[in-house]
C-alpha cells in the first residue's frame, strides 16, 4: 500500500504503441540511492502489463540472477556493494521476438564505514523526538527556565551536546514527510515514499511481498558487529518510527507484520528490549505474541511497579507494555489536567525510566548495543495543537536525553577507550508549524489581543522550584505563546485543556468537511483560520482535522565518537552513515 505517483507514471508510459518503442522500466532502488558497504538491498525491475519477457539485469556489468520473476516483474533479493563510490544498475526486457521493449539504467552509491580509527563507538543511543522542531524546543526551554535579563534562564539537556546540525527531511514522495519515510531514512540511509517502511515504492500498491527492500541498521550492525538492539517509545511499540528499524512493509499500519518483524528480530537475538504502549498488539494466551516473547526469555512489565520488579531479576531481555495504545502524556500522568484521563493506566513509567531500564539491560552486552528512544507524543500533541501537553512531552524527552548522556559520559570519560558511546538526538520532522509570537497578557484573556508581541508582552513567568524538570505551573500569568500554524480552523484561548480534546472535527460523508471544534475553546477563545486542506475524500490516510507535519529543517545534536559528522546543514539520510562510521571506525564525512 502506498500513495506514491508510480501507478500514474506506469499508466502513462504503457500507452506505448505495439510497434514496441522501448519504454523506460520501473527500476528500484530509486535514483541516487546511497548504501553502506555490505548493506543488503533488492534490485527490482518491472514493465507492468507486459507479456512474457526475457530479462537482463546487471550490476556494474555483471549479470544478476533473479530471485523471482513473474509477469512483467523481475526481482533480486539481498544484493550488496563491496567497494565505495558509484555503481551502475542496468535492466533490459525483451519480448518473445527478442525485441527490446523496456530498459532503464541507474547510478547508486556505496559508502565505506569499517576503518582503522582507534576511537570508535561501541554503543549508540539514538533519541528521536518525533515532530520536534526548533520552536518546540525553545518553547519547552522557555516554559521551564524563562528568560533572565534577556538570556535563557537555562538550556535543555539536548541543547548542550557539543555537535549540532540541521537536517532536511523531505521524502521520496512529498515535500512533507511522514514518520514512516523519515524513520526509514534514519534506519536505512535511503529515501522512500510516505507510509513505507524498509521498502521502496512500486507499481503494485496492493501487495507488499514484491517490493524491493533495504536492510536496516539493527540487522546490519548485528550481522557485521554482533551488536544488539533495544527500542523504547511513548507510542504503541509498533508505531512508524521504531517499526522503520525492523519491518519491510508498504503500509505502516500493518500491525501484524510489525509485531512479527519484532518477534523475528528477537528470535535472532538482535532485539533485546521493547518498551512502550501497544499492548493490544500482543495478545495473551497460547500462540500469542506475548507468549512468544516470554518463551524467548523476555521479562515482562505492565506498569512502572512491575517494570522495577522485573529489573531486579537482571533480565537479558525485556518487554514493557504500559498502555493498550499510545502511552499517556506526562502532563496527564502527572495529573496536571483531569486525573481521570489516566484512570485505566495510572502507573505508566516515564520515558526516562524506560530509557534507564533499557540501558541497564543492554549495557552488559560485550559487543555493544544500539538503543532507539522515541519521544512520540511530541508529535501527537503538536498534531492536536495542545501547547501544554506538547511542552511536557519535550521536557519528558529531555529527561531521557539526560539519562543517555549520563550513561555516555561514564563510558566516554573513563580510562577505557573501547567502551565509548555515541549519543544522537534527532527529529524526524517538524509537526504543527510551531511559532512563538509573544507572551500572553492576562488582562486581555479571551480576546485576540491576548497575544502580545515584542516588548508589549514582556518576559514570561517560569519556575521549577522542585527541580523535577517540569514547570511548577502549566499556566503562568505571563505565559509564552505557542502558535500552531500548519492546521485547520480552530478556536483558541491559550489556556490548558483539562483533557485531550480535538481542535477540529471532520464530519463524515463522501467528502469530509473539517470545522473547528466548538467544545474546545469555542465560547472562550478566538477563531484562528488554518492553511491545510479543508476537505479530504473519505479513505484518505490524511487526517485533515489534525495539525500537519511541515517541511522545515529539524535539529540534530550529537556527542561521542563520530559525532562531528553531524555538524552543519545535512539531510536525514546522513545520520545512518554517521552512525555506521562511528561504530566501524572510518573517518571522514560522506556527502
Ligand atoms: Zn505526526
Amino acid at each position: 500500500m502506498h500513495r506514491y505517483g508510480l501507478v500514474a507514471v506506469a499508466a502513462s508510459f504503457m500507452i506505448v504503441s505495439p510497434a514496441a518503442e522501448c519504454a523506460e522500466l520501473l527500476l528500484s532502488p530509486p535514483p541516487d540511492c546511497r548504501f553502506a558497504i555490505g548493506q543488503r538491498f533488492d534490485i527490482r525491475a518491472a514493465l507492468p502489463g507486459a507479456g512474457a519477457l526475457t530479462w537482463s539485469v546487471t550490476l556494474d556489468g555483471v549479470p544478476l540472477a533473479a530471485s523471482e520473476s513473474r509477469s512483467g516483474i523481475w526481482l533480486r533479493r539481498d544484493v550488496s556493494l563491496s567497494t565505495p563510490g558509484a555503481h551502475r544498475v542496468k535492466a533490459e526486457a525483451r519480448d518473445e521476438q527478442g525485441a527490446v521493449v523496456g530498459s532503464a539504467e541507474r547510478e547508486i552509491h556505496a559508502v565505506a564505514w569499517q576503518g582503522r580509527e582507534k576511537t570508535r563507538a561501541k554503543n549508540v543511543i539514538l533519541l528521536v523526538s518525533d515532530g520536534m522542531g526548533v520552536a518546540h524546543r525553545v518553547a519547552a526551554r522557555t516554559f521551564l527556565f524563562g528568560i533572565k535579563n534577556g538570556r535563557p534562564g537555562g538550556f535543555l539537556e539536548m541543547e548542550t551536546l557539543p555537535v549540532t546540525g540541521m537536517l532536511a527531511t523531505s521524502s521520496l514522495s512529498g515535500l512533507v514527510t511522514d514518520s514512516a519515510a523519515a524513520g526509514h531514512a534514519l534506519a536505512t540511509g535511503t529515501k522512500t515514499a510516505n507510509w513505507m517502511l524498509g521498502v521502496f515504492p512500486d507499481e503494485t500498491p496492493d501487495r507488499d511481498d514484491d517490493n524491493a527492500r533495504v536492510e536496516q541498521l539493527p540487522s546490519l550492525l548485528a550481522r557485521t558487529r554482533g551488536m544488539v538492539m533495544g527500542l523504547v517509545t511513548t507510542a504503541a511499540v509498533g508505531d512508524a518510527t521504531p517499526a522503520a528499524f525492523f519491518v519491510h512493509t508498504g503500509d505502516r499500519g500493518s500491525d501484524g507484520a510489525i509485531t512479527g518483524a519484532y518477534l523475528a528480530a528477537a528470535r535472532e537475538g538482535v532485539l533485546r528490549v521493547v518498551m512502550g504502549g501497544g499492548r493490544k498488539s500482543f495478545p495473551p494466551g497460547p500462540g500469542g505474541a506475548l507468549e512468544s516473547f516470554s518463551s524467548l526469555g523476555f521479562a515482562v512489565g505492565y506498569d512502572a511497579t512491575s517494570l522495577a520488579g522485573a529489573l531486579k531479576t537482571r533480565p537479558q531481555r525485556l518487554l514493557g507494555l504500559f498502555h493498550d495504545s499510545h502511552m499517556s502524556t506526562s502532563f496527564d500522568v502527572q495529573h496536571r489536567g483531569d486525573p481521570n484521563v489516566v484512570k485505566n493506566f495510572p502507573d505508566q513509567p516515564s520515558l526516562e525510566t524506560m530509557t534507564r531500564a533499557a540501558l541497564a539491560v543492554l549495557a552488559p552486552n560485550p559487543r555493544g548495543f544500539c538503543l532507539l528512544v522515541e519521544g512520540a507524543n511530541i508529535d501527537r500533541q503538536a498534531h492536536a495543537a495542545d501547547q501544554e501537553r506538547m511542552v511536557w512531552e519535550v521536557l519528558a524527552f529531555d529527561r531521557a536525553v539526560a539519562a543517555a548522556m549520563e550513561f555516555a559520559h561514564a563510558t566516554n570519560e573513563d580510562a577505557d577507550p573501547a567502551n565509548d558511546t555515541l549519543v544522537i538526538v534527532v527529529t524526524d520532522h517538524e509537526t504543527g508549524g510551531v511559532v512563538l509570537p509573544g507572551v500572553g497578557d492576562p488582562a486581555r484573556l479571551g480576546t485576540r489581543d491576548y497575544v502580545r508581541t515584542f516588548d508589549t508582552g514582556g518576559l514570561p513567568d517560569a519556575a521549577d522550584a522542585n527541580r523535577d524538570g517540569f514547570p511548577d505551573d502549566p499556566n503562568p500569568a505571563h505565559k509564552p505563546i505557542i502558535h500552531f500554524a500548519a492546521g485547520p480552523d480552530r478556536y483558541e484561548d491559550w489556556q490548558p485543556q483539562p483533557r485531550p480534546i480535538p481542535a477540529a472535527i471532520a464530519a463524515a460523508g463522501r467528502d469530509r468537511v473539517v470545522y473547528p471544534n466548538g467544545d474546545r475553546d469555542g465560547g472562550t477563545g478566538v477563531l484562528l483560520t488554518g492553511v491545510i486542506e479543508n476537505s479530504v475524500p473519505t479513505g484518505s490516510v490524511y487526517s485533515p482535522a489534525l495539525y500537519a507535519h511541515t517541511a522545515v529543517d529539524v535539529p540534530v545534536a550529537a556527542y561521542g565518537p563520530g559525532a562531528a559528522a553531524l555538524a552543519g546543514a545535512r539531510d536525514n539520510t546522513d545520520v545512518f552513515p554517521a552512525i555506521l562510521r562511528a561504530v566501524g571506525g572510518s573517518s571522514g564525512t560522506p556527502r
